[in-house]
């Protein structure tokens, strides 16, 4: 049976006509940039969040950039981050001409390990990055703990998070800013790029709002350096639509990885996702581990499943951060993952044909 890593198509079948009706509203009004539909967006995102503010951007790499900008992240900087992510969390540090420094994962989350974050912090550093990781979140009270003592920034990477919960308390609502994306495959996915900072300061809203549009105060007359970060009314207006949606496909995605936990639990060749306590895992991948991943993959070809590694290479080791001096075995837990893991078939759309197909394509003899 073929399935998909992902199916967007199943998706917006369940929604079509929502949708057509939210794009032909934009269409009709010919009002395209930062308008009613992202402020509508923005205030609904914010309360989902528990946040107090939400600036719609233009995507998750602008919002990483926009919210390093906003703390005056510059020259001569480090923030610290984890190298088992997506490019744009140390991207972002980086085009600022600051300087991302690693710590390591922990191998049971693979979320940046609280333990290695100390040891770097130096009189440079501004900030820490913590990556909510495939959708389940880092331990942010250990992290804000750290930050307080040491008066650092923390900027939550909540890409992969939207609706993710520790303790009770929502991605993005911990740090002094949250970072979310829209892009299509994210648990809530626009029809182009798109992005969103919630923060619960004001005056870093504030700037946010400044840096995204030029630093205009007025129009032309501009404050700061800033560029065109603005999200887009079309995005928006889809965004609305299926925010409306998304607890219930958090819960089908919780569900799909309850049921491959269950039915793979005595499986010897794979470890299963880890949940941490008073966690609200939302994933965005479910990801499994195995030091036979080549087989694996293989088998998963010729049975036309859907499977993919996030992410082969750590980001400590990208040919464009040469220059910052780490070589292979510094991080070891991270290249680990990165030999190791595996993503599987997870959206709330699969059915229980494919869900055991895809588990019993899993088990390897
Ligand atoms: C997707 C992603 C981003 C970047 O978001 P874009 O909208 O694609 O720019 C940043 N960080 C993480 C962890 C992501 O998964």
């Amino acid at each position: 049976m073929r399935v998909p890593l992902l199916d967007l198509k199943a998706q917006y079948a369940t929604i079509r006509d929502e949708i057509r009706a939210a794009l032909d509203r934009v269409v009709e009004s010919q009002r395209f940039i930062l308008g009613p539909e992202v402020e509508a967006l923005e205030r609904e995102i914010a309360k989902y969040c528990g946040c107090s503010h939400a600036i719609g951007v233009s995507s998750g790499t602008d919002a990483l950039l926009v919210a390093l900008m906003a703390i005056d992240v510059g020259p001569g900087d480090e923030v610290i981050t984890t190298p088992y992510s997506f490019f744009a969390t140390a991207s972002a540090i980086a085009r600022l001409q600051a300087r991302p420094v690693f710590a390591d994962i922990d191998e049971r989350t693979f979320n940046i390990d609280i333990s290695a974050i100390e040891a770097r912090i130096t009189p440079r550093t501004r900030a820490i990055i913590p990556v909510h990781l495939f959708g389940q979140m880092a331990d942010m009270p250990s992290i804000m703990e750290i930050a307080r003592k040491h008066n650092l920034s923390v900027i939550e990477d909540a890409a992969q998070a939207i609706g993710a919960e520790l303790n009770h308390k929502r991605a993005g609502s911990i740090g002094h800013a949250g970072c979310f994306s829209f892009y299509p495959s994210k648990n809530l996915g626009g029809f182009g790029d798109g992005g969103m900072i919630t923060t619960n300061d004001e005056d870093m809203a504030a700037r946010i709002r400044l840096l995204r549009s030029h630093g205009f105060r007025a129009k032309y007359y501009s404050e700061q350096l800033g560029g065109n970060f603005r999200l887009d009314e079309i995005q928006a207006a889809v965004l609305r639509v299926k925010l409306k949606y998304l607890d219930r496909w958090l819960d089908g995605r919780r569900r799909n990885a309850a049921f491959y936990c269950e039915s793979l639990s005595r499986s010897g060749t794979i470890k299963l996702p880890y949940e941490m306590p008073h966690s609200r895992h939302t994933y965005n991948q479910f990801v499994i581990r195995t030091v036979r991943r080549d087989e694996l993959i293989a088998q998963f070809k010729q049975k036309q499943i859907g499977c993919e590694v996030y992410y082969p290479l750590p980001l400590h080791l990208q040919a464009c951060f040469k220059e910052l001096g780490y070589k292979a075995g510094d991080l070891p837990a991270s290249e680990a993952a990165a030999r190791e893991t595996l993503a599987l078939p997870i959206y709330a759309e699969l059915t229980a044909e494919m869900l055991e197909a895809v588990a019993k394509t899993v088990k390897l003899p």
